[in-house]
């Protein structure tokens, strides 16, 4: 199904010719009307005329998310303020949050993008969404919310967390889209367990997108299995307008990003320069229809690869692979480069643990890592436990060539959140 199927299926060299002009415009734009940009060219010598095919992008300068810091409040903004129609924060973890403006046309892209991606999965308006993101500052719930509007499914803005109402309102409105935090779910998942509610059998789900923080592939099964419906990825920042960046279609092989909306790069985060195509590196998106805040080539500081060939849903938009964590997520300890994912992995694939975990590391680079166990363990053998510990510790060695120390804890009493996951705390002393 499609929502905007010239656009989805546009030939390559359509794309292209399209994405140039909206990028020639774009530069123009902030040249015009953001002193930031106007500065940044200043110092590499480029003009807006300088931009002649898609390949002079790599002339243009990089932005960062510390550029967004710096010109906090309102120093990005290309539109003036009283034409500005809404106000989000990027959930920035310290200090001043990243702050980002919508225009009317931005607010208006936003919601067609969220449609296009929900129909790309088969959502149509016989759907109830039950949109458990969180409303407010944060982008993610806003955008879905006007997209499903779009398409006429019937909307619940139920927020997160409280999984008594949550499981109510399912039932009582038959709720069959769901769209949600990867730690969310698992809660969720372990809620419904607990209260004798078998998905398949008691409510009417069908289908969840899952984003806002990565996950991985063992993830996505453990909440396919817990809630009984199909998990699509669904990616984006606020930064790029927020979600509907990138989805999974019907295929869930890898994430389209919408190009007519934005350009992509795949970069070495040390070097800048492109990586080759299909190696994992860092995501830089350039925004072209943005006109309250246009960006260009934003460092993201997430780590993919494109996903080569094309996608049996007809779709010409390149495909993202899971975004397999952040630059900045890389944990060293005792020398070694390890990326929370590749724990998250080892431990969703291992059986009989519960959903919860965190990393901890302390002192002079000890790392502990806190399991939850199911009801169903905690009541168990305390040789059984034993064994499970060091089971789980021998496969996270193999996996992070450093052997962890495991703690099993009773089930729910990780801290949840009603935002994303905070799934390492960093106590080291280094
Ligand atoms: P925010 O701007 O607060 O919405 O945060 C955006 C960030 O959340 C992205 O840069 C990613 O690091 C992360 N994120 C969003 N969606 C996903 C996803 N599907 N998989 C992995 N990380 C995601
Ligand atoms: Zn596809």
């Amino acid at each position: 199904m499609f929502w905007d199927q010239a656009i989805e299926t546009a030939g390559r060299a359509g794309l292209e010719r399209l994405q140039l002009q909206r990028l020639q415009a774009t530069v123009r734009r902030v040249a015009e009307r953001v002193p930031f940009y106007r500065q940044k060219f200043a110092d590499l010598g480029v003009k807006p005329d300088d931009i002649r095919s898609l390949a002079d992008l790599r002339r243009l300068p990089f932005t960062t998310s510390d550029d967004l810091r710096v010109n906090y409040p309102a120093g990005l903004l290309a539109a003036p303020l009283n034409d500005t129609l809404r106000l989000h924060t990027s959930s920035g973890t310290t200090g001043k949050p990243k702050a980002i403006f919508f225009s009317r046309a931005d607010v208006e892209n936003a919601a067609e993008l969220c449609a296009r991606s929900f129909v790309m999965t088969g959502v149509t308006k016989e759907d109830v969404f039950q949109n458990m993101m969180s409303y407010g500052l944060f982008t993610g719930a806003l955008a879905t919310h006007y997209g499903a509007e779009k398409i006429g499914c019937l909307v619940i803005p139920a927020g997160p967390g409280n999984s008594e109402r949550q499981l109510m309102l399912m039932r009582d409105f038959r709720t069959t889209l769901v769209h949600l935090t990867p730690s969310y779910a698992l809660y969720l998942a372990d809620f419904l367990e607990k209260r004798g509610v078998n998905p398949r059998r008691d409510l009417a789900l069908r289908k969840a997108f899952v984003g806002a923080e990565p996950y991985t592939e063992e993830t996505r099964l453990k909440i396919e299995a817990g809630l009984g419906l199909d998990v699509y990825n669904s990616y984006g920042l606020s930064e790029m307008n927020g979600p509907g960046v990138a989805f999974e279609c019907e295929h869930k092989q890898g994430m389209h990003l919408w190009e007519d909306h934005f350009i992509i790069e795949i970069i070495n985060p040390q070097t800048g320069d492109p990586v080759a195509n299909g190696e994992p590196g860092e995501l830089v998106m350039t925004t072209l229809c943005r006109e309250a805040m246009p960006l260009l080539r934003y460092r993201t500081r997430d780590i993919t690869s494109l996903m080569l060939g094309r996608c049996p849903c007809g779709r010409t938009h390149h495909r993202l692979n899971r975004i397999t964590g952040r630059s900045d997520d890389m944990l060293i300890v005792r020398g070694v480069n390890i990326y929370p994912q590749q724990i998250e992995r080892v431990l969703m694939a291992t059986r009989g643990i519960g959903r919860n975990y965190l990393i901890r590391l302390e002192g002079l680079d000890e790392m502990i890592v806190y399991v939850e166990l199911t009801g169903a363990d905690f009541d168990g053998q305390v040789e059984h436990l034993v064994s499970l510990q060091s089971q789980i510790a021998e496969k996270l060695r193999a996996e992070i060539l450093v052997k962890p120390r495991v703690e099993l804890v009773p089930p729910a009493t990780l801290p949840v959140t009603d935002g994303k996951a905070r799934r390492v705390i960093d106590n080291r002393k280094l």
